[in-house]
């Protein structure tokens, strides 16, 4: 495969470049700037660069969609992670098995109106073995009723809809017997009730459905199949996770922290010479990780939905998120520890933050040994048992 651009990539990296250059939020500038410059992107698509333009993405393809990471990634340009549930799975999977109806409805807003969404998988019996869930939807003329209840459920609490699935026929196997919707969070009925997790982050949250009402418009996919949806978004979400631009921005980060601070007493590399080594491991390994992810766009720029291949990159860029923040602990000896608010720590507590939200990345959208599952059988042919 030849990386190297192409005449016309060339021109778009420079359009790009130069459009980050001009538009994106500089270090230091609030959440403010943020929102204005998501606005800016969606405006040319370039939120959502793999989707058609009738639907408000920039229907780039995948070399322009290549170019338009690694821009974003060398010149740190923010990235907005609190819409991934929308614009990475969502949208997506509303592309792949929505109505025509349904992609007019949904998806230019996700573009336009950057709504956060939420994704009500997960329930407290429910995790791995997501198909045993419990909540139930019954139907009652144009609507179907939703009770029961769900956890984990990141963005809840600012989301303006979310994706579900419900168990829609008791008496059938339990892959056959639910059904995929889409929700609107303002609906009567619905209490969301926040977690704060042990970093005393306060991302996700419980959700409980009383009687809830949700339009059979809003079914996406047919009755009774919303497993094959559900996998669906599940794919795609860990492609999304899998996204490697965001590793890039650490690792470039953390090499920077290491030459600018050489000579303080926030980075061991003088003192400790094998920080030399674990540097170059972490940067070749997310080269390697932008290979996956290489393969992983390819198959969704050709109509594909990638499984055990999202999968791998998902399994490899969580593992390799959690060496990543070991390599920060590692540079900044003792002062890694220190959190916001503490006037020693490096880069405002930033490293031992991440050091901690890291550990939920081997979790979150499936654990590693369900990913490990998902490639001995369904990548490599072995039987389940
Ligand atoms: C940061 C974060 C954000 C999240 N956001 C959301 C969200 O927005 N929406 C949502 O629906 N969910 C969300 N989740 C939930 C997440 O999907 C589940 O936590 C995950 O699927 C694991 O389920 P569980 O917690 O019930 O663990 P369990 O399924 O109970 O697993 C417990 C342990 O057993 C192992 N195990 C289970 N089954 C097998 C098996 N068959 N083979 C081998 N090992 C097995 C697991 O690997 C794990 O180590 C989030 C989780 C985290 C950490």
């Amino acid at each position: 495969m030849d990386l190297h651009d192409s005449e016309e990539e060339a021109e778009f990296r420079k359009e790009v470049s130069g459009f980050i250059a001009d538009e994106a939020p500089k270090a230091g500038q609030g959440w403010g700037e943020a929102g204005a410059w998501f606005k800016k992107l969606a405006a040319k698509g370039w939120i959502a660069p793999n989707w058609p333009a009738e639907y408000g993405g920039a229907g780039l393809n995948v070399m322009k969609q290549f170019v338009l990471n690694e821009e974003m990634a060398l010149r740190r340009a923010p990235r907005p992670g609190h819409l991934v549930i929308g614009l990475g799975m969502g949208g997506p999977t509303i592309i792949n098995h929505g109505t025509e109806e349904q992609k007019k409805e949904f998806l230019p807003s996700i573009i336009k109106d950057l709504d956060i969404w939420c994704q009500g998988f997960s329930e407290p019996e429910s995790g791995s073995d997501l198909a045993s869930i419990k909540t139930k939807a019954v139907r009652d003329g144009d609507d179907w009723v939703i009770n029961g209840s769900k956890i984990w459920t990141s963005f809840a609490h600012q989301a303006v809809w979310m994706i579900m699935i419900a168990r829609t026929d008791a008496d059938a196997p339990k892959h056959r017997g639910m059904s995929y919707f889409v929700l609107d969070m303002k609906s009567p009925g619905i209490t969301v009730r926040p977690i704060t997790d042990m970093g005393g982050g306060k991302l996700f949250n419980e959700v409980f459905f009383d009687n809830v009402r949700v339009p059979a418009k809003n079914m996406v996919g047919e009755e009774n199949r919303g497993w094959y949806v559900a996998t669906t978004t599940l794919d795609h979400e860990r492609s999304a996770i899998g996204n490697t631009t965001g590793l890039r921005q650490q690792v470039d980060g953390l090499i920077e922290f290491a030459r600018e601070h050489v000579k303080d007493h926030t980075s061991s590399l003088k003192t400790n010479p094998m920080i030399r080594y674990e540097l170059a491991d972490r940067m070749l390994e997310t080269e390697m990780a932008r290979m996956l992810s290489y393969r992983v766009i390819t198959m969704q720029n050709r109509g594909e939905v990638p499984n055990h291949e999202a999968s791998m990159l998902k399994l490899y860029t969580s593992e390799l998120q959690q060496r990543i923040a070991s390599t920060y602990m590692h540079l900044l000896g003792p002062y890694g520890q220190l959190g916001t608010g503490s006037p020693w720590a490096p880069a405002n507590g930033r490293y031992g933050s991440a050091y901690v939200s890291a550990v939920s990345a081997t979790i979150a959208g499936g654990t590693s040994e369900i990913q490990r599952g998902i490639i001995a059988t369904r990548g490599l042919g072995l039987p389940k048992n």
